[in-house]
């Protein structure tokens, strides 16, 4: 090592690139605080709120635009029936408008449904996006995101209230007007928003609606105006309260408009008072009409204990320029409720105004006749508060003083203010006090009305039904409530309490004698407690209530909740004290924050940053499929009931568990359930077996059950109907001869099997029987030959006894005997055993698979053994004569003793498609295996723990439609059945079995579709439930419409998949640890232990897979892939030091939307001969291909908790694939936190960092072939290093990540390796090794030369978790850093010989700490290159840029000469019309002979077009250009050097636009006045048209021409120059005469100075010279520059199309000039420049030069843009500098 240099620096704070404007330009577009990187994507944080938007549907619209409809509540409801009411039952709510729709097809009505949920302070809003990718509307698709209570941004994120919830004005009140689409409310905040794709497509009759239809239905933000002093507004984007608030309860009023107009501008309605600001006010009116107000009340109610009611005057605040109107909100407090109840309010809810959605809106008519009594329709409904506290009381109580009783007059306080609030400007700018009050406003103390008594803990939530005569509420208890509300017996006398806190309002206290309005006849009491959830209830949510129309649910309210314990549980409490339907599970981890039904859709938002979506229709379905039809077994014949006497050995303890299991599933569902058998008490009767057959043998439409005594009954489950058989035992005759009675002790029968023709059964006996009953009525399987009543019987003399029988075909019957032996017999009339197969074992045979095309049996036992059986090995003969063939024992061919553990192996299945064998167990595993072609020997392959299942039973290969196979497994968990995808660990079946114990059968058929591939679409289940009396009855599950299913499976597609499910927004996990990009595809691992494939689509992710999940925290996650092949290693590691390997197939999905988990199979697992408990984990992964390609293998390395690297090498070849290899290497004990791999020459090096702050280096061989390694083949022969190279202390705490990267090296003699790592130090490291050239002798062990070490203290305000190393020649080498500071800050790494420097160069917020970061490039629709930083933590943010941009930024900031090409396309930025577009009066005019032609016409024309000119604002980028010029952004340009020469013409400046454009732009900014050259001319230039009919000096030919040229003799010398240059103001003097614009001199109508076509003025011409000239003359120099100096030119080409190629073919030829040049160039000690073309072209980019070497960077996009993004990057490259 020759040197060593450590340095330090410390770089705290950040230094954050100042995004000032600098020239203080004030621009429409606002470019400050734009961070270099564009915000595409964020994921993360919990949901906190969640519900889905319906648009309403066209009958709801023209319901609701009915005034009669809407008034039936207000105006046509009489006096004393609204107030008796109380309620507001009479109000039309929201569940009635759904009346109308409630019939229709739900699906129908959802088309542009949403769903908004808050992350945090964010509300998004996501199209409804059914399971299969399908949008219900197209044109809704996309995703809106807002801040709910900020200007956007996220800085500072966390001062940000959390959104807890929202209402939403819009949906059903279209004719309020009310402008905001979304309330929401959180914290002390209330934030009025708009858009967010709610109901664009819903033409609002609103004024309001219609002024903003074309408003973008982007989210926006309404502002709220204090009108605390007149002259002094200020606006806020929120509301600003006094307390936390719980819930919000909107008003919308609306004046009815005749009325209130005169009342408006009458000035006698406006209260006292208001004549001292009316001047004030009168200026505020001059700006809106009447249409533009509306107003509303909201009432809050706050964890203060108090409701507080605003009202809010909505105005529309007129901009002048007429484009950006925009609603305001002026607040007004108007009164204060406080509950007489001394206690913290927990939460709430309203009922009276609204229920979650507004449905009233109230009419108040203002005659504007004072004399007029006010009417009850002026009062305002009542509204009633239900608040929880945290004593376990719900407390109703009146949320608002109501004065709508018939005493009511025009003097009363209540309708007076909302006279006063239609003028709300009159009251807010008269009275200060009640504009942001503190006091000056009504406040009330009342006595609750009701205090609900039961809940032991806090009450967490509180919900009024729709129709508010129920509350249901939810608490600490782990409870659901529902509170009713009951006749009350008498009256009491409610207490209110007036108290005016200001004294200048006393009407109040007269108040306090009266009874309130709400002391209604009712008293509210518990109904029903839920009992269920096993931690804290969070949410509640009514999903259907009595008074509304979810006839289908019944009479009764249904109720959702939610909570800690990650479910959400249906309940129907007039039905059932238990949840009706099985547990809403899905979200991961955490709780459920929120949950809410809308249409029958129940959404939930979880811990998780998960929206979970489920029907609920499919859900009580399925839960009628999965309901129990109960069947008595009917009793044993009655001639050998004596013989049953003997009793099963079951205690009656346990009978009577079951009995009252049975009992209840009786009370469930009584319909099903026959009249319970009459007790036997003498009698058990005891089922020996039971098995699904069908008639048809081929739909299981029929259950067979046999007893042990005897009796054999079918049940046919289509009609009901119990059928008897002849008993088995009886009339037993021997197959060898029917006349020989065989004697059968029946109570001996231990199994049953029924033939596939579904006509005969095999009941098997403890003594080796196997007895042929006939079950098809008389005639016997066996033809004629047997008689109807003779069961016969069989059996091979010393093997007993039958432990199960199983029918393989017609003719196959396999008998498991207790002794370890499987005997295949030939079934026909006379069964022969052909195949003996004995194991050998100690164990039963429990299970077996047959492979008929190679005739391989496999046998599971009870002893965890697996066996393969060839056999082919003995072709049976059959001795017909002797009938008693000698059968050799079979042996297997290959034995797999205890694979699973010493238990049951349930279940065998083999693949088809590779032959790989897979057994299942009651060890809870999965085992593959495969058999050696060439020895026969069983090899294992992996085990897979299966998850959420501890005895796996059954295991089933699907077909999948698309020619695959798909493995099942159904197991126990608990007392449920359950069934598994085996490769995505998703359940899709779920059943309450009442335990494992119990004797039990089942089928399943699955269907063929795609849609449904993950649901058996038929399933039928048989359990049985024994009787204390002795009777049983069989418990009967099935797919709900089993029946139906059966009469038309042939009909049948998969049109009722009963499980509709949703899937939106985040298909992300929480927290996650690491991150992988596999092109657009990101690989996720997270704390909750799952692994996530997730599909970038440009915007959103979209899950394509989840992997099975680790037993715990997945820490690590990685890929490789070969060159060339489109298959990637997928790795993930965890704890138990497991890694899982897997295979991502990517060639078959170009678009994601094929994409499916079908792309991932399971490769094989590593795990450790030792022992690891879950305290050893692997804390990193990462892998790296290894060489020869061919063979497909990777080098896959593991760091651990304890130190030590695991390195396995993996092949992913077709055979024998699955190989891994590990070795564990020993590193020095300290915890391995981060690795990183990196091929470099010819090996590979694994640079890994420690808790220690030390980074190790180890080399690996590059190249391995392990081929031909076994499984577990420690005989490969690698040469694993034993020590590392090389080790250097980066941090003084843990390495927390590394990314390495090999650089171009400034150093002759070697290669430089770059390593950055980042720690909870706050420092970042860098060192640069350098290692000698990799032209030596590869054999000499690799090691650095020297070290150059870098260490940027305080890097960050926190630790720094993750970063990743950008290696880019064309730009800068990049480092991105993430960590605890949310924040993606960008670090420029400058290297040279003998020092590096670390910059900032940018940082911008990020939604979530930063975990983990990768980055990925992804090619754009235009071609362009983007580079996608993904961020994981809470979730993932992905954050981007083009790196083109980036390229081009970094060439013009180097740039020392910059030549600026413009098109027409430039300014059609602006707005102006290129020349392909231009009207074709444009062509006709562009012609000097029209102005001989047509004078008048001629120079209207071309006036008009400079008068567009000059009204047109350029757009930003000349403004841009004018700072990177003359501003001095670009510091390199060489403003010095141009003077240098005391050149005078035109090289003064480093820059030159070089323009086709005539609109004369350029010339308005300084930068560009002397340095233009404007090949067309300009357009704001008239000169003498003298020169028009002359070309080349001679007068053009004509008798047009000669007409002129006579006029043109006329003109003096002095007229060749004069020109005027045309203003604004000349235009509009010019526009009012009728003169035309004439030439001083000679009188003669002017001309425009711009080259038209046929154009041979020479003054035109000469003046383009000129221009011309000093441009050639500097872009002579420039090249010389070039050529000679070093200098760096940039030419800068926009909007130059393909069509008028001029410019751009300057562009090509100055680039080609200097190419030339500077290959030429014989001055060899002069060091050459470079030239760089930047072509910005929305549609043209692309750069096809032949010749030479040069930069070239296309960017296809519009100028303005490209130039701003640019812009953007050289603020932060000159900050970098600075
Ligand atoms: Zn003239």
């Amino acid at each position: 090592m020759k040197e060593r240099i450590v340095r330090r620096i410390a770089n705290f704070p950040p230094t954050f690139v100042p995004r000032r404007n600098n020239h203080g330009h004030h621009h429409d577009d606002d470019i400050s605080n734009e961070s270099v990187l564009d915000r595409v994507c964020l994921h993360g944080g919990q949901i906190t709120f969640a519900t889905i938007r319906f648009p309403p549907s066209s009958a709801i619209t023209t319901t609701i635009d009915d005034d009669t409809y809407v008034g039936a509540g207000t105006e046509g409801v009489d006096v004393n029936a609204g107030s008796a009411t109380g309620g507001g039952g009479e109000v039309p709510t929201i569940d009635k408008l759904n009346d109308i729709n409630d019939d229709n097809d739900l699906l129908l009505s959802r088309n542009g449904g949403r769903v908004i949920f808050a992350r945090g302070p964010w509300i998004e809003s996501h199209p409804l996006i059914r399971k299969n990718g399908e949008h219900d509307a197209q044109q809704h698709n996309h995703v809106y995101k807002i801040l709910a209570f900020g200007q956007g941004g996220g800085v500072g994120s966390s001062k940000l209230e959390c959104v807890r919830g929202m209402i939403f004005p819009s949906s059903f009140s279209s004719s309020s007007s009310v402008a905001a689409s979304i309330i929401a409310y959180g914290g002390r905040r209330i934030s009025f928003l708009f858009g967010g794709g709610l109901w664009n497509n819903h033409q609002r009759s609103g004024s309001v609606e219609q002024k903003r239809t074309d408003y973008k239905d982007d989210f926006g933000c309404i502002p709220i105006r204090y009108n605390e002093l007149h002259k002094d507004m200020r606006c806020c984007p929120y509301l600003e309260v006094s307390d936390w608030v719980h819930d919000i309860s909107m008003l919308p009023i609306i004046p009815i408009i005749a009325c209130s107009q005169r009342a408006c501008s009458s000035s006698s309605s406006i209260g006292q008072g208001t004549t001292a600001v009316a001047n004030g006010r009168r200026t505020l009116e001059d700006e809106e009409t009447e249409s533009d107000t509306s107003c509303f009340l909201l009432a809050m109610g706050m964890a203060n204990n108090s409701c507080e009611i605003w009202g809010f005057r909505q105005r529309l605040h007129l901009n002048p320029s007429g484009n950006n109107d925009m609603m305001i909100l002026h607040p007004t407090r108007l009164q204060c409720i406080t509950c007489d109840v001394r206690c913290m309010t927990y939460s709430l809810s309203f009922y009276g105004w609204d229920c979650g959605d507004v449905n009233s809106v109230w009419r108040v008519h203002t005659d504007g006749d004072d004399k007029s009594e006010s009417r009850m329709s002026d009062a305002i409904p009542t509204l009633i508060a239900a608040s929880g506290t945290v004593f376990g009381d719900v407390v109703v109580w009146s949320a608002m003083y109501d004065l709508s009783n018939t005493h009511v007059t025009s003097n009363d306080y209540l309708p007076s203010i909302i006279k006063d609030w239609l003028l709300a400007n009159a009251v807010a700018t008269n009275n200060t006090d009640t504009v942001h009050p503190r006091n000056g406003t009504l406040r009330i103390r009342v006595s609750p009305m009701n205090c609900l008594k039961g809940h032991l803990g806090s009450v967490l939530a509180v919900k009024f039904s729709s129709c508010g005569n129920f509350i249901a509420s939810t608490s600490d208890d782990r409870t659901v409530r529902l509170w009713g509300k009951m006749p009350m017996k008498d009256i009491e006398t409610m207490h209110v309490v007036s108290d005016v806190e200001t004294n200048d309002t006393t009407s109040c206290k007269t108040r306090s004698s009266e009874k309130s309005a709400l002391s209604s006849l009712h008293e509210w009491s518990l109904i029903w407690t839920g009992w269920g959830h096993s931690a804290r209830v969070l949410d509640v949510s009514f999903a259907a209530c009595p008074s509304s129309s979810h006839q289908e649910y019944g009479t009764y309210p249904i109720l959702v909740s939610a909570g800690e314990d990650c479910t959400a549980r249906i309940w129907s409490p007039m039905m059932s004290d238990k949840e009706i339907t099985q547990p809403l599970r899905g979200h991961r981890c955490g709780s459920i924050w929120s949950v809410d039904v809308c249409q029958g859709i129940v959404i939930t938002g979880g811990n998780d940053g998960c929206v979970k979506l489920y029907e609920l229709k499919s859900r009580i379905k399925s839960d009628e499929r999965d309901d129990v039809g109960l069947y008595d077994v009917p009793p044993d014949p009655p001639s050998i009931k004596k013989a049953g006497t003997a009793l099963a050995p079951k205690a009656d303890e346990q009978l009577s568990k079951t009995e009252e299991s049975t009992n209840r599933e009786e009370s469930n569902t009584p319909k099903k359930t026959k009249k319970k058998a009459k007790p036997q008490a003498d009698h058990v009767q005891s089922i020996c077996g039971m098995e699904f057959y069908g008639s048809t043998g081929k739909v299981h439409s029929k259950l067979l059950i046999a007893t042990k005594a005897g009796g054999l009954f079918s049940l046919d489950l289509a009609s009901s109907v119990w059928k008897d058989y002849s008993c088995w035992s009886k009339h037993v005759v021997a197959s060898s001869d029917y006349e020989t009675s065989i004697s059968i002790n029946q109570k001996t029968g231990s199994c049953i099997g029924v033939h596939p023709s579904g006509k005969s059964a095999v009941i098997g006996t403890t003594e080796g029987w196997l007895v042929v009953s006939s079950i098809c009525g008389s005639t016997s399987s066996y033809g004629a030959t047997t008689s109807c009543n003779q069961n016969i019987a069989f059996q091979a003399p010393s093997y007993r006894p039958v432990q199960a029988v199983s029918f393989i075909d017609d003719n196959s019957l396999l008998v498991f005997y207790a002794r370890g032996s499987v005997i295949w017999f030939n079934f026909d009339q006379s069964p022969t055993p052909i195949y003996i197969l004995t194991l050998g074992t100690t164990g039963i045979p429990l299970s077996f698979a047959y492979d008929c095309r190679d005739k391989a049996m496999y046998i599971g036992d009870s002893r965890g053994s697996v066996a393969y059986f060839d056999l082919n090995k003995r072709n049976p003969v059959l001795d017909m004569e002797h009938r008693l063939v000698r059968v050799d024992e079979l042996k297997p061919e290959s034995l797999l003793a205890t694979v699973h553990g010493k238990e049951h192996v349930t279940g065998i299945t083999i693949l088809k498609s590779t032959g790989v064998i897979i057994s299942v167990g009651n060890d809870g595993c999965m085992h593959q295996f495969r058999r050696d072609a060439s020895t026969g020997q069983l090899q294992k392959l992996i085990s897979i723990a299966v998850p959420n299942a501890s005895g796996l039973r059954h295991i089933w290969n699907v077909p999948h439609p698309d020619g695959g196979e798909r493995v099942i497994i159904g197991g126990f968990y608990g007392n449920d059945f359950v069934m598994l995808d085996s490769i995505h660990g998703y359940e899709f079946l779920r059943v309450d079995t009442g335990g494992r114990q119990r004797r039990q059968d089942l089928f399943f058929r699955f269907s063929n579709s795609t849609a449904s591939i993950r649901y058996p679409n038929i399933f039928g289940m048989a359990i049985l439930a024994g009787w204390k009396h002795g009777s049983n009855s069989i418990e009967f599950h099935s797919s709900h419409s089993f029946l139906s299913t059966l009469a038309n499976l042939d009909t049948r597609g998969d049109a009722d998949s009963s499980y509709s499910s949703y899937s939106i927004g985040s298909p992300l996990h929480a927290d996650i640890n690491d991150i992988c990009w596999i092109g657009d595809i990101l690989l996720t691992g997270s704390n909750d232990c799952t692994v996530t494939l997730s599909k970038f689509d440009g915007t959103n992710f979209v899950s394509i897979a989840d992997l099975p999940p680790h037993e715990s925290c997945v820490r690590g996650v990685c890929s490789s892939r070969h060159q060339g092949t489109c298959l990637d290693l997928l790795v993930t590691c965890g704890g138990k030091l497991s890694m899982e390997f897997y295979l991502l197939d990517t060639s078959s999905s170009s678009s994601y939307h094929q994409m499916t988990g079908n792309n991932v199979s399971f490769l094989c697992s590593y795990r450790t001969l030792a022992k690891a408990s879950i305290d050893h984990r692997m804390n990193t992964v990462r892998a790296t291909p290894l060489f020869p390609r061919e063979k497909q293998c990777h080098l896959v390395v593991g760091g651990d908790s304890d130190g030590n690297l695991h390195v396995c090498l993996i092949s992913q070849c077709a055979l024998p694939r699955r190989t891994v290899v590990g070795t564990i290497l020993h590193g020095n004990g300290r915890p391995v936190l981060c690795l990183e791999l990196l091929r470099f020459s010819g090996k590979i090096l694994a640079i890994v960092g420690t808790t220690g702050g030390e980074v190790t280096i180890w080399v690996f061989p590059g190249s391995i072939d392990i081929s031909n390694a076994g499984v577990g083949d420690k005989e490969v022969h690698v040469v694993l290093p034993t020590s590392p190279i090389f080790s250097y202390c980066a941090h003084q705490t843990g390495v927390n990540d590394i990314s390495a990267a090999i650089v171009d090296s400034p150093s002759p003699d070697g290669t430089s390796v770059v390593v950055c790592t980042v720690g909870d130090d706050q420092s970042l490291s860098t060192c640069v090794l350098r290692f000698p050239d990799s032209s030596q002798d590869p054999d000499t062990p690799l090691m650095p030369i020297s070290q150059l070490l870098l260490i940027t203290e305080s890097a960050s305000a926190s630790a720094l978790k993750a970063v990743q190393l950008v290696v880019d020649s064309s730009a800068f080498n990049r480092i991105y850093t993430t960590g605890h500071d949310r924040q993606l800050t960008l670090w420029q790494l400058n290297i040279s010989l003998d020092e590096i420097s670390v910059k900032c160069v940018s940082s911008s917020p990020l939604g979530t700490d930063g975990s983990c970061i990768d980055y990925v490039c992804r090619v754009q629709d235009d071609g362009s290159i983007h580079e996608m930083i993904a961020v994981g933590g809470e979730g993932v943010e992905v954050q981007s840029f083009n790196r083109n941009i980036l390229h081009a930024a970094c060439k013009l900031h180097e740039a020392n000469y910059l030549l600026i090409t413009t098109g027409a396309g430039f300014s059609s930025d602006s707005g102006l019309q290129t020349y392909e577009c231009a009207p074709s009066e444009y062509r006709d005019m562009c012609n000097p002979s029209k102005l001989i032609d047509d004078p008048d016409r001629f120079q209207q024309f071309w006036l008009d077009f400079t008068k567009s000119y000059l009204a047109t604002k350029p757009h930003i980028g000349y403004e841009l250009l004018d700072q990177w010029c003359e501003g001095g952004r670009l510091r390199h340009l060489h403003r010095s050097n141009c003077d240098r020469d005391g050149s005078s013409n035109g090289c003064s400046v480093p820059w030159w636009v070089y323009s086709s454009n005539v609109d004369g732009h350029f010339r308005l900014f300084g930068s560009f006045s002397k340095s233009v050259c404007e090949i067309h001319g300009s357009a704001l230039e008239f000169r003498c048209a003298c020169g028009i009919g002359y070309a080349n000096g001679e007068p053009r030919l004509g008798n047009l021409w000669d007409q002129w040229n006579q006029k043109a003799l006329l003109s003096t010398d002095s007229c060749k120059s004069t020109t005027v240059e045309v203003k604004l103001d000349l235009l509009c003097d010019v526009n009012r005469s009728t003169t035309t614009l004439l030439c001083r001199h000679c009188l003669q109508p002017m001309r425009p100075n711009v080259l038209m076509f046929h154009d041979t003025d020479e003054n035109v011409l000469g003046s383009i010279d000129i221009q011309r000239e000093r441009y050639q003359t500097w872009e002579g120099l420039v090249e010389d520059e070039v050529v000679q100096r070093g200098a760096n030119l940039v030419i800068l080409e926009m909007g130059c199309g393909v069509n008028v190629p001029a410019v751009r073919q300057e562009s090509e030829e100055v680039i080609l000039d200097c190419v030339k040049k500077v290959s030429t160039h014989e001055n060899n000690n002069a060091i050459a420049g470079s030239v760089c073309l930047i072509r910005i072209n929305p549609k043209d980019a692309a750069i096809n030069i032949d010749g030479g070497t040069f930069d070239s960077i296309p960017i296809a996009s519009m100028a303005a843009v490209a130039l701003r993004k640019i812009n953007r990057w050289l603020e932060a490259l000159s900050g970098c500098e600075t």
